[in-house]
Protein backbone atom coordinates (compact mmCIF):
# COMPACT_ATOMS: atom_id res chain seq x y z
CA UNK A 1 0.00 0.00 0.00
CA UNK A 2 1.00 3.39 -0.63
CA UNK A 3 0.20 6.08 2.01
CA UNK A 4 0.06 9.57 0.83
CA UNK A 5 0.69 11.92 3.89
CA UNK A 6 0.18 15.57 2.91
CA UNK A 7 2.28 18.47 4.77
CA UNK A 8 -0.35 21.17 2.97
CA UNK A 9 -3.77 21.30 1.44
CA UNK A 10 -4.68 19.51 -1.53
CA UNK A 11 -8.35 19.24 -3.29
CA UNK A 12 -9.76 15.53 -2.26
CA UNK A 13 -10.04 15.24 -6.05
CA UNK A 14 -7.02 15.58 -7.17
CA UNK A 15 -5.66 13.48 -4.23
CA UNK A 16 -8.02 10.92 -5.51
CA UNK A 17 -6.94 11.31 -8.79
CA UNK A 18 -3.15 10.58 -7.97
CA UNK A 19 -4.08 7.77 -6.22
CA UNK A 20 -5.67 6.38 -9.05
CA UNK A 21 -2.84 6.80 -11.52
CA UNK A 22 -0.23 5.20 -8.75
CA UNK A 23 -2.60 2.47 -7.99
CA UNK A 24 -2.40 2.05 -12.01
CA UNK A 25 1.80 2.43 -12.32
CA UNK A 26 2.66 -0.22 -9.11
CA UNK A 27 -0.54 -2.18 -9.12
CA UNK A 28 -0.59 -1.76 -5.31
CA UNK A 29 -3.39 -0.01 -3.44
CA UNK A 30 -2.78 4.05 -2.84
CA UNK A 31 -4.90 6.20 -0.49
CA UNK A 32 -4.77 9.55 1.27
CA UNK A 33 -3.56 8.51 5.24
CA UNK A 34 -4.07 11.74 6.54
CA UNK A 35 -1.95 15.16 6.99
CA UNK A 36 1.33 16.25 8.87
CA UNK A 37 2.71 19.11 9.99
CA UNK A 38 6.22 20.42 9.25
CA UNK A 39 8.24 20.70 12.52
CA UNK A 40 9.46 24.04 13.51
CA UNK A 41 12.68 25.17 12.02
CA UNK A 42 12.07 24.37 8.83
CA UNK A 43 11.34 27.00 6.31
CA UNK A 44 10.74 27.16 2.95
CA UNK A 45 12.43 26.27 0.66
CA UNK A 46 13.33 22.85 3.22
CA UNK A 47 15.96 20.98 2.71
CA UNK A 48 14.78 17.49 1.49
CA UNK A 49 17.04 15.60 2.98
CA UNK A 50 16.38 17.36 6.91
CA UNK A 51 12.46 17.18 6.06
CA UNK A 52 12.40 13.53 5.07
CA UNK A 53 14.05 12.61 8.65
CA UNK A 54 12.28 14.98 10.58
CA UNK A 55 8.81 14.63 9.47
CA UNK A 56 6.79 12.72 12.26
CA UNK A 57 6.29 8.97 12.42
CA UNK A 58 3.56 7.88 10.33
CA UNK A 59 1.09 4.75 10.90
CA UNK A 60 2.21 2.23 8.24
CA UNK A 61 2.96 -1.47 7.80
CA UNK A 62 6.39 -2.76 7.00
CA UNK A 63 6.08 -2.90 3.59
CA UNK A 64 3.93 0.11 3.03
CA UNK A 65 5.67 2.87 1.29
CA UNK A 66 4.76 6.45 2.38
CA UNK A 67 4.43 9.47 0.41
CA UNK A 68 5.02 12.79 1.57
CA UNK A 69 3.62 15.60 -0.81
CA UNK A 70 3.75 19.39 -0.24
CA UNK A 71 3.00 22.35 -2.59
CA UNK A 72 5.90 24.31 -1.25
CA UNK A 73 9.43 24.18 -2.61
CA UNK A 74 12.49 22.26 -1.55
CA UNK A 75 15.83 23.42 -1.99
CA UNK A 76 17.63 22.87 -5.34
CA UNK A 77 20.27 20.24 -6.39
CA UNK A 78 23.62 20.71 -7.34
CA UNK A 79 24.26 19.34 -10.41
CA UNK A 80 27.50 19.24 -12.70
CA UNK A 81 25.82 21.61 -15.14
CA UNK A 82 24.23 24.11 -12.04
CA UNK A 83 21.04 23.80 -10.21
CA UNK A 84 17.90 21.92 -10.81
CA UNK A 85 14.76 22.03 -8.42
CA UNK A 86 13.89 19.69 -6.41
CA UNK A 87 10.45 17.69 -7.39
CA UNK A 88 11.12 15.25 -4.53
CA UNK A 89 13.30 12.84 -2.69
CA UNK A 90 13.82 9.37 -1.59
CA UNK A 91 16.35 6.68 -0.37
CA UNK A 92 16.85 3.69 -2.29
CA UNK A 93 15.05 0.97 -0.65
CA UNK A 94 13.86 3.22 2.21
CA UNK A 95 10.08 3.44 3.27
CA UNK A 96 9.63 7.30 3.06
CA UNK A 97 9.74 9.60 -0.05
CA UNK A 98 8.54 13.37 -0.52
CA UNK A 99 7.42 14.94 -3.41
CA UNK A 100 6.85 18.72 -4.52
CA UNK A 101 4.20 19.92 -6.10
CA UNK A 102 5.67 23.47 -6.35
CA UNK A 103 6.96 23.62 -9.73
CA UNK A 104 2.87 23.63 -10.84
CA UNK A 105 1.43 26.49 -10.17
CA UNK A 106 -2.35 25.26 -9.47
CA UNK A 107 -2.93 21.80 -9.65
CA UNK A 108 -5.58 20.82 -12.48
CA UNK A 109 -6.81 17.36 -13.66
CA UNK A 110 -4.78 17.97 -16.62
CA UNK A 111 -1.65 18.32 -14.86
CA UNK A 112 -2.09 15.94 -12.07
CA UNK A 113 -0.08 13.43 -13.96
CA UNK A 114 3.13 15.51 -13.80
CA UNK A 115 3.03 14.86 -10.25
CA UNK A 116 2.58 11.24 -10.64
CA UNK A 117 5.46 10.58 -12.67
CA UNK A 118 7.31 12.28 -9.67
CA UNK A 119 5.97 10.71 -7.14
CA UNK A 120 6.43 7.06 -9.46
CA UNK A 121 10.04 8.52 -9.73
CA UNK A 122 10.43 8.00 -5.82
CA UNK A 123 8.92 5.69 -4.82
CA UNK A 124 10.43 3.97 -7.59
CA UNK A 125 13.46 4.62 -6.05
CA UNK A 126 12.58 3.46 -2.93
CA UNK A 127 11.64 0.16 -4.41
CA UNK A 128 15.45 -0.30 -5.49
CA UNK A 129 14.55 1.18 -9.32
CA UNK A 130 17.53 3.38 -10.41
CA UNK A 131 17.16 5.87 -13.23
CA UNK A 132 16.33 4.81 -16.96
CA UNK A 133 17.54 5.89 -20.47
CA UNK A 134 13.53 5.74 -21.95
CA UNK A 135 12.73 9.64 -21.65
CA UNK A 136 8.61 8.11 -21.43
CA UNK A 137 9.67 6.25 -18.46
CA UNK A 138 8.76 7.83 -15.35
CA UNK A 139 11.97 6.28 -13.98
CA UNK A 140 14.07 8.95 -16.28
CA UNK A 141 15.59 11.38 -14.85
CA UNK A 142 13.17 14.63 -13.28
CA UNK A 143 15.32 17.68 -13.88
CA UNK A 144 15.44 16.92 -17.38
CA UNK A 145 13.36 19.28 -19.71
CA UNK A 146 10.90 16.67 -21.26
CA UNK A 147 10.07 14.64 -17.87
CA UNK A 148 7.22 16.80 -17.04
CA UNK A 149 5.55 16.49 -20.41
CA UNK A 150 5.48 12.76 -20.36
CA UNK A 151 2.93 10.09 -19.12
CA UNK A 152 2.17 8.68 -15.50
CA UNK A 153 4.06 5.22 -16.96
CA UNK A 154 7.33 2.98 -16.30
CA UNK A 155 8.66 1.63 -19.74
CA UNK A 156 8.66 -2.35 -19.88
CA UNK A 157 11.81 -2.65 -17.99
CA UNK A 158 10.94 -0.61 -15.00
CA UNK A 159 7.51 -1.46 -14.14
CA UNK A 160 8.94 -5.72 -13.95
CA UNK A 161 11.43 -4.88 -12.03
CA UNK A 162 8.99 -2.63 -9.58
CA UNK A 163 6.63 -5.76 -10.13
CA UNK A 164 9.54 -8.30 -8.59
CA UNK A 165 10.05 -5.73 -5.62
CA UNK A 166 6.92 -5.70 -4.56
CA UNK A 167 6.15 -9.54 -4.59
CA UNK A 168 9.47 -9.79 -2.60
CA UNK A 169 9.11 -7.56 -0.10
CA UNK A 170 5.01 -8.73 0.54
CA UNK A 171 4.87 -10.36 3.86
ZN1 LIG B 1 15.57 10.02 -9.27
ZN1 LIG C 1 12.29 2.65 -17.28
Amino acid sequence: MIRVVTLDEFEPPILKQLNKLLYTAFAIGAEHSGSVTVPHGQVEPYDANKLLESLPKVQAFVDDKVLFLTSRKLSPRKLPSGEAPTTGLSRYRSQRSIVSTSSLKTLTADNIETVARYAMQEIGHSFGLHHCLDPRCAMYPPWTPSYPQGEATFCTFCRETSEAQIRLTKS
